[in-house]
């Protein structure tokens, strides 16, 4: 059988696919492979894709047919991730020289796969529907010391009508309570001091698993007891699953993050019903107010489709509004494209490009507006920042506040990987800038 040496693999998409990514990287490391940069040099090449939005998979599909034509090097082609699993066995018609189709729930699988490409020189692919929880976290190859993601559960059940993640991630399947914890518990002994707890919608963990007696709140509550972990946050999360325990918690528990991602996607009550969001405006206003209440100094973000089908300008300035009474600090927004298997997928897509990029411009704007006076109201503030790395343009140290701001300071290099209070004077287009509160002591030459 012939020998693999090097690989490059690519990432599309979300953390989910950078988790995935980290596990299959460890898995070909194991098995003696170097990673390189370099597509050239690699005799297996991965790319890990994305069907969320239409842009996204063009993309991929344009560089693998790249592939096809250019290759002049024989490397084995595989494709992972939400494509492989929207489109399973159909890529091979499409792009015949792939050699290998691995989908989302089998990760585990993949040095399976590899032996047989390699062994029977034939097209492969393996895409169960449902996940089997027989992963092996513990050997993702991290590249950040100091955060990292972990899986606690995979799969949607919501059935969004505009969303392929139920397709192709499967329903949602929660991770054992103890193997997320010993994996956290390893991590924090390896250095690591922020955990982001991952899935399609975190907040529904342990829900598919009554017998464990453990929901998502109680799972906060274990995890924040392991000594040394300074923060977790948690993404993405569904408003119908934000729950009074949850919030309690986040005003609670030292490790917990006051930043909750809770995805409104429209402002308009027709909209919101037509996309199957299970909330009404009136019920996502209201769980607002009760955790602002709670915790007043949360930070919300938030997803935003613009120009879903048959949506009116009346209803889009409905979102427009709901957006500038609740000031989200972070927010994703989309202008809407229409996804293959989805129930939208059969209606018409009737809003006119032209709109759509300019609800999408008109919503940045405000956005951006919002963004820039949160921080001019931190001037003068003292937060406390995670120092992740040093940045590469100016040398600053850089980090994240507590809220997901990120924040630049000058400083040394042990600074990486600790809290440091930071004292704000200044911001640029998406950065706090400071000074940290108590500057390390001077060096006597005595
Ligand atoms: S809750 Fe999120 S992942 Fe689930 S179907 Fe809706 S948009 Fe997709």
């Amino acid at each position: 059988m012939r020998e693999l040496e090097k690989f490059f693999i690519r990432t599309y998409g979300c953390q989910m696919n950078e988790l995935d990514t980290e596990i299959m990287v460890g898995q070909l490391e194991k098995r003696g492979l170097t990673r390189t940069e370099e597509e050239n040099e690699a005799d297996l090449l991965i790319f890990n894709t994305c069907s969320i939005r239409d842009l996204a998979e063009r993309k991929v599909m344009g560089k693998l047919g790249q592939l096809g034509r250019a290759k002049t090097k024989r490397s084995i082609i595989g494709v992972t991730g939400c494509m492989a699993m929207a489109k399973k066995d159909s890529l091979f018609r499409k792009l015949p020289h792939i050699d290998f189709i691995l989908g989302t729930n089998n990760l585990t699988d993949l040095n399976q796969v590899l032996d047989e490409v390699l062994i029977s020189g034939k097209q492969t692919h393996k895409t169960d529907d449902v996940f089997e929880e027989n992963l092996d976290y513990l050997i993702a190859k991290r590249d950040d010391p100091v955060k990292a993601f972990v899986s606690i559960i995979r799969g949607c059940d919501k059935y969004c009508t505009y969303c392929v993640v139920p397709y192709t991630r499967g329903q949602e399947v929660s991770r054992p309570p103890d193997s997320i914890e010993e994996e956290c518990r390893i991590l924090v002994q390896k250095g690591y001091k922020e955990i982001t707890l991952l899935g399609q919608n975190v907040n529904s963990y342990g829900k598919d698993k009554p017998e464990w007696n453990c929901l998502f709140h109680d799972l906060l509550y274990r995890l924040d007891k392991i000594e040394g972990l300074k923060r977790i946050r948690f993404m993405t999360s569904h408003p119908v699953d934000i729950t009074l325990e949850l919030m309690y918690a986040i005003r609670d528990l030292p490790s917990l993050c006051e930043f909750v991602h809770f995805p409104i996607q429209a402002g308009s009550e027709r909209i919101l019903k037509k996309m199957h969001r299970l909330y009404t405006k009136e019920q996502y206003l209201e769980k607002v107010t009760l955790l602002r209440q709670i915790v007043p100094n949360v930070s919300l973000g938030t997803d935003i489709i613009v120009g879903f089908p048959t949506e009116t300008e009346e209803e889009f300035e409905e979102t427009y509004e709901v957006f500038k009474q609740i000031r989200y600090s972070v927010a994703f927004i989309f202008s809407y494209s229409a996804r293959k298997g989805t129930p939208a997928f059969r209606w018409k897509d009737d809003i006119p490009e032209e709109v759509k990029q300019e609800r999408l411009h008109r919503l940045l704007s405000l956005h951006n507006e919002i963004c820039a006076e949160q921080r001019q109201d931190m001037l003068g503030q003292e937060i406390e920042v995670l120092v992740e790395k040093r940045n590469k343009e100016d040398l600053r140290l850089k980090g994240r506040s507590r809220c997901w701001k990120n924040v630049v300071f000058h400083g040394d290099d042990t600074c990486i990987g600790t809290l440091q209070k930071v004292k704000i004077h200044s911001y640029s287009n998406q950065t706090l800038i400071g000074d940290l509160a108590t500057p390390p002591p001077k060096l006597s030459l005595l």
